[in-house]
């Protein structure tokens, strides 16, 4: 840059000159500018809590506007609510509460018996680590949780996001709650078009400049139901929102194009063959995983690897969990994961009740369960699946 001709012209400004006159000094601009954003910000948290106030969603885990709720209500609603539905959360949610009122009782709680309970929602590592926070909280602090955002971060299974909605929610501190309803949310209302992940900072500081000092809390839960019901991924409902007269996407006509992402590549697919061993007796064999990993700790139907190719039938079937007539059940289970979709091919067979298990199935960590006790197994979505196709019509 010529900085010599910028400064020269900087000098040879004329003095008295009646637009320099009305210019703002440069010292009181950025001032002028930051106190204009302020009222903004003041002014869309006011509108939004009002509007929470009138039109709030009336869940299970929630008080009346202004009332701070119970943290352990809080923390367990929002570790069911990532990457699962509300919908889906209200009867886990009234079951876990029923079941354990609180968090030592929780604490106290056989972990079979809360994967049991889980089974169903998925991210099977949340049940295990909600499992090991309410042993923490117990031991550590008393059974009450602690009250700050850092002591909340280092339990078990708590990320910044459900630290900061303990925070505010169950605290009522003032703590910036981000989720993809606050960033879709907050990406409109000031028309930030960077590509998504690299949004993430600058989102996190627009949803930090409009939060305020009072009633964090629920501003937090306001801004997820505006993300949850007007504001939604595809089509936001403009004319029935709060604080469209702020939004710059609105403004502009690109709300729906907002965040922008990155084009996602294709999901890859893994396959497998499970086997169902149906015992003559009406017990099904079932295995447990091992602890770590994805559905750690669950239990599953014995299957071959999930590999991008299939093993010809011939070796799958020689590593069957035991030596049995096995017969495959026409087409497949579709099970998508959130990194890959996975496509099971099932066999079943008839066994007698005295039968052997081969090594290679590791007896140890199976067992026959008889169907009519299959439902208060931990067993996962996809695996009631495939029992499900397995068992069709016997
Ligand atoms: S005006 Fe539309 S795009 Fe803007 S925040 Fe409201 S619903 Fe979202």
């Amino acid at each position: 840059m010529d900085m010599s001709s910028k400064n020269a012209r900087v000098r040879n400004a004329p003095h008295g000159d009646d637009e320099s006159q009305d210019m703002p000094s440069p010292a009181h601009a950025p001032q002028r500018v930051s106190r204009q954003r302020t009222e903004k910000s003041a002014a869309i948290a006011d509108q939004l809590l009002a509007w929470y106030d009138r039109e709030r969603r009336h869940l299970p885990w929630r008080l009346a506007p202004g009332v701070t709720a119970d943290p352990y209500r809080v923390w367990l609603s929002e570790i069911m609510l990532q990457q699962t539905t509300v919908k889906a959360v209200i009867p886990y949610f009234e079951t876990f509460t029923r079941r354990w009122p609180t968090v030592t009782a929780m604490a106290t709680a056989d972990l079979d018996d809360i994967l049991a309970a889980w089974a169903g929602l998925g991210y099977y590592s949340r049940a295990r680590n909600l499992h090991k926070c309410a042993g923490v909280v117990a031991s550590q602090y008393g059974g009450k949780f602690p009250d700050t955002e850092a002591a909340l971060l280092a339990l078990p299974g708590v990320g910044p996001y459900t630290a900061a909605a303990i925070a505010a929610i169950g605290f009522g501190l003032k703590a910036v709650v981000v989720d993809g309803n606050v960033e879709r949310v907050v990406a409109r209302l000031n028309a930030i078009e960077t590509v998504m992940p690299q949004a993430k900072p600058e989102l996190r500081r627009a949803a930090a400049a409009i939060t305020p000092d009072l009633r964090a809390g629920d501003f937090a839960q306001a801004m997820m139901d505006l993300g949850a019901t007007i504001c939604s991924p595809r089509r936001p409902s403009c004319l029935m929102c709060p604080i469209s007269t702020a939004c710059m996407a609105h403004k502009s006509g690109i709300a729906e194009t907002l965040p922008k992402r990155a084009v996602k590549a294709a999901r890859p697919v893994r396959r497998a063959i499970a086997f169902v061993a149906l015992r003559e007796d009406g017990a099904v064999l079932l295995r447990r995983r091992p602890p770590e990993g994805l559905l750690g700790g669950m239990m599953e139907v014995p299957s071959t690897a999930w590999n991008a190719e299939l093993p010809p039938a011939k070796d799958a079937l020689r590593g069957a969990p035991v030596r049995a007539q096995w017969w495959p059940v026409p087409s497949e289970v579709v099970h998508v994961f959130t990194h890959f979709r996975l496509e099971v091919q099932v066999y079943r067979a008839l066994v007698p009740v005295d039968v052997a298990l081969h090594l290679w199935a590791e007896p140890a960590r199976c067992k026959f369960v008889a169907r009519r006790d299959l439902h208060a197994e931990a067993l996962p979505s996809l695996m009631r699946k495939i029992l499900a196709h397995g068992l069709e019509g016997i």
